[in-house]
């Protein structure tokens, strides 16, 4: 380490000393003039203390401040920094300075070799570490932070650090006790971690078994931009072993959370000090990416800087698709062991994912523009800007043609999509929060096949413009919400079956590109057809693949010729065995299954049949199979019609007539529940949920965008807290209404629905409130060509609500009335009630007009500030997330 060198001795050195007492001497004074009418008027009731603290050489001296009173006016008077304002008298008596370290408590000691440069300067009230602390860059320790500060003392300096310690202000106070579990910002899950942290997980992964492998990434308020778009990079993100925050925003977005991240992780202050860490480690560093000649260029400055770094090889970031494969073979032949690709996201994250493994590296990281600094090809910012949070500002200044649209409006879009999280709360985010699925580690391609055939007219036809509740299986949200599960698995290639409706299927699915899948469409003629096609579908031998949802029994000699090891099996209501979608389940534990079915045959037959044929051994993934296959065995022995379940999300699941669901049960995926069944208290279903005719629900089950099939259709993708269902009908508590048996989407008699909504003076306010806050993010949306539905259409009709001629929220176009609105006399009320700008149709994304109608029925019964702010906030975050 250097040594440390004491405070300048120079004359020169004499006179910035007597400058900055001078200097320290007015500022406290001015403070001193201009806030004591603030301190007199805080003076009655408040209590002086003196906290005993260190100086220089280590003299004692009381450090001043205030003991505010308790309460309102305390709180004040501390938001306002009154409590501290006597520490200005410590200025002015010169036991402190305006810059410099922080004064050390009477028992603290000052580690060596650091000591004496500390202890002979006064201490400050804004340092260097401080502002470093402000913007999360606090890489080194404090002593080192200091002594730098110490070590470049001057007028001028002190001055610029003083002004650059108030304007990090802005960004809060220092973060002292910063939460370490993955904070969800937007849609990404992001560690809070150190860069120290980091390096020592790097390590840890160099030093563990060849197969273990490592992608880490860096998330900056771009990338959670492009992961808003883009489903297939936020898969990858979400499910790399490390995802560190990058930059000043997310240190914006965690103060905004209220979890600040620890530090600022950012490639470029990390790479430096993984040169340091890995030099003489004999670790391998493979660098891809950037122009011709840049890659090369930062294995030249590894090579100045750390000579005994081995730099496994470099090759440039723009070859075409054909030379790939010459890539990964010059990548593996230099038996790297950390792979750098800069090639900015989200093609970098892709890249890795894609073949990081196969490359034989150990820990893959994309590292954006770095080669670019590192090479001298583009200045990076001076540190007195990268300690203001502002280094975007100055790739901006930079490179502005490339760079306005990312920093300009990306910037804004996402500090919108972070307040945005914030309002909405736990919303979803539970969701999105839950622990992401890690894909099997040494597989080199992933690639599932998917059966969405059926003979069954309920469960089929497809039609794109359906709405979710009313066509909860094998319909658009069902095969949107089976691709995205599968991109997040890892999977690469979907084969899918169909037997009807191609063109709708293909219409809906594409070639696959909108989740990073490549999508194959097979037409089957039936569903033996189906399987058998599955099961000659050529596989290559390292291929894993997952088999998603078959419907109908599933021939044992099938199962014999499929090389898939993927089932899940579940019985119909004729007892007979089904088998569908999204387990894994290893020999050992099917042999589990098979002891636990003694008494019903059809399953042990077919687990016979499974264990005989060409498996992997692989690991058990998901409890659910076990699971599903011990309540599919009780329910074949039940006594009496119980029926435990339980699902998992994005299960296809169908359970029996007369099933008991038990308190507890999360149906959160389409699920059909047979007649009769029972929904115990503190279940969750929904959504897309079909609950059979004569379903009894208890009190306190959340039904949430789920059918209620058969006499009790609720239409339109409603929310139903506290609801019961009796074979009589349907009892909601919200709206205390019945619903008879039979009464078909009929909430309630029209007569004895409350008066429609009117435009209130609090709805024109709160246009007026939007008019102002959404001015700029409308302009910028619109210069930047990103303008949506609500900067389109909702904004510019504003005024119409101020004046009183348009609701904000409130029912759709009344020429659209459908029959069976007007059937059940709820047109005259819905032809009243004032039209909204924004109509719960829009906000919940419900296209059948049909259900769209009943929603605005729904609507005119709730029509209260809660569902009102409930049905905005569903309606900016279908805007934001579109
Ligand atoms: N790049 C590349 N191949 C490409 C596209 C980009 O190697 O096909 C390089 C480009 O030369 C630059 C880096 O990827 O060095 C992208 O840097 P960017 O500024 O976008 O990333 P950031 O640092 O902002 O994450």
């Amino acid at each position: 380490m250097k040594q440390p060198t004491v405070f300048r001795q120079s004359r020169r050195a004499a006179i910035e000393r007597s400058l900055l007492r001078l200097f320290d001497i007015l500022l406290a004074v001015s403070v001193l003039v201009i806030l004591s009418p603030l301190l007199l008027l805080a003076l009655p009731g408040t209590r002086w203390v003196q906290t005993p603290m260190r100086g220089r050489h280590g003299r004692l001296f009381g450090l001043l401040s205030l003991v505010v009173p308790t309460g309102k006016r305390g709180l004040v008077l501390r938001v306002m920094g009154v409590d501290t304002l006597p520490l200005v008298l410590n200025i002015l008596a010169g036991d402190m300075a305006w810059v410099g370290p922080r004064a050390l408590r009477p028992t603290e000691t000052v580690p060596e070799p650091f000591a004496t440069a500390r202890l002979a300067v006064k201490p400050g009230l804004f340092s260097l570490w401080r502002l470093r602390q402000l913007t999360l860059i606090d890489f080194a320790s404090e002593w080192e932070t200091d002594l730098e500060q110490i070590q470049g003392q001057s007028f001028g300096g002190d001055i610029a650090l003083l002004l650059r310690n108030l304007l990090a202000s802005f960004y809060g106070k220092p973060v002292t006790a910063a939460g370490d579990s993955p904070l969800l910002i937007d849609t990404l899950r992001v560690s809070s971690v150190t860069l120290d942290d980091t390096l020592a997980l790097i390590e840890r992964k160099l030093a563990a078994p060849a197969q273990d492998f490592l992608q880490l990434c860096f998330v900056n308020p771009d990338c959670v931009n492009i992961a808003r778009r883009n489903a297939r990079y936020r898969n990858i993100v979400n499910r790399a072993g490390l995802v560190v925050p990058d930059g000043i925003g997310m240190r914006i977005a965690g103060n905004i959370l209220q979890t600040p991240f620890r530090q600022n992780v950012n490639g470029t202050d990390l790479f430096p000090r993984l040169c340091a860490r890995l030099a003489g480690s004999g670790a391998r560093l493979f660098l891809l990416g950037g122009q011709p000649g840049v890659a090369a260029a930062t294995a030249g400055w590894i090579a100045q800087h750390y000579p005994h770094l081995a730099i496994a090889g470099t090759h440039h970031g723009y070859y075409d698709k054909a030379a790939e494969a010459e890539v990964l073979a010059d990548i593996r032949a230099s038996k790297a062991d950390v792979l750098l690709v800069a090639m900015g996201a989200p093609q970098q994250e892709i890249w890795i994912d894609q073949h990081g493994r196969d490359c034989g590296v150990q820990v893959a990281m994309g590292v954006g523009g770095l080669f670019d600094f590192y090479a001298g090809r583009i200045p990076r910012a001076p540190l007195w800007l990268r300690e203001l949070g502002l280094e975007w500002s100055w790739r901006l200044y930079q490179e502005p043609a490339r760079l306005w649209r990312r920093y300009l409006v990306g910037n804004v879009s996402f500090l919108l999509a972070v307040w945005l999280q914030r309002w909405l709360g736990s919303l979803d985010m539970r969701q999105l929060a839950a622990e992401p699925t890690a894909p099997p580690t040494g597989q080199s391609s992933r690639r599932a096949l998917v059966l969405v055939t059926s003979a069954s007219s309920t469960d089929w036809p497809l039609q794109s413009d359906m709405t979710p509740v009313l066509l909860p299986l094998g319909d658009r949200p069902l095969l949107y919400r089976t691709m995205e599960s599968l991109a997040g698995l890892g999977c690469h290639q979907v084969d899918v079956f169909a037997s009807q409706e191609l063109s709708g299927i293909r219409s809906l699915l594409g070639s696959g590109e909108r989740w990073g899948l490549q999508i194959k469409l097979h037409g089957v003629r039936d569903d033996d057809d189906g399987w058998r096609r599955m099961a000659l579908t050529p596989l290559a031998s390292d291929e894993q693949v997952w088999v998603h949802r078959a419907d109908h029994w599933l021939p044992a000699a099938a199962l014999k010729d499929a090389a898939h090891d993927v089932l899940w099996c579940q019985a119909d209501e004729h007892g007979k065995l089904q088998w569908s979608g999204w387990a894994r389940s290893g020999r050992r534990n099917l042999a589990n299954c098979l002891a636990s079915c003694r008494n019903n045959e059809p399953a042990a037959a077919a687990l016979s049949t499974l264990l005989a044929a060409p498996l992997h051994d692989s690991p058990y993934r998901y409890d659910s199979a076990v699971a599903m296959l011990a309540a599919q065995q009780r329910w074949l022995t039940r006594p009496a019609g119980r029926f435990e379940l339980l699902a998992e999300q994005g299960a296809g699941i169908r359970v029996a007539a007369s099933a008991r669901i038990e308190a507890g049960a999360v149906l959160t995926a389409p699920v059909e529940i047979g007649d009769g069944a029972f929904v115990a208290a503190s279940a969750r279903v929904g959504p897309f949920v079909v609950l059979g005719t004569g379903t009894r629900i208890e009190a306190g089950v959340t039904i949430e965008n789920s059918l209620v099939a058969d006499g009790v259709c609720l239409k339109g993708a409603m929310q139903i807290g506290a609801a019961v269902v009796t074979g009589a009908g349907l009892y909601h508590c919200a709206h205390r209404v019945w619903l008879p048996a039979g009464c078909t989407g009929n909430l309630l008699a029209p007569a004895a629905a409350p008066a429609p909504a009117a435009v209130d003076l609090t709805e024109r306010l709160l246009a007026l409130l939007m008019l102002a806050a959404a001015a700029l993010p409308v302009l910028l949306l619109k210069m930047a060509g990103l303008a949506g539905d609500f900067a389109q259409r909702v904004y510019p009709q504003l005024p119409a609500v101020l004046r009183g001629r348009r609701a904000l929220i409130g029912v759709g176009n009344p020429a659209t009335i459908p029959e069976s609105i007007k059937a059940a006399g709820w047109s005259e009320q819905l032809q009243q009630a004032p039209q909204g700008l924004i109509t719960p149709r829009e906000a919940l994304a419900v296209r059948d007009p049909d259900a769209a109608a009943w929603a605005d029925v729904h609507w005119l019964l709730h029509h209260s500030w809660p569902q009102r702010l409930r049905l905005l906030r569903a309606y900016m975050r279908s805007v934001c997330l579109s």
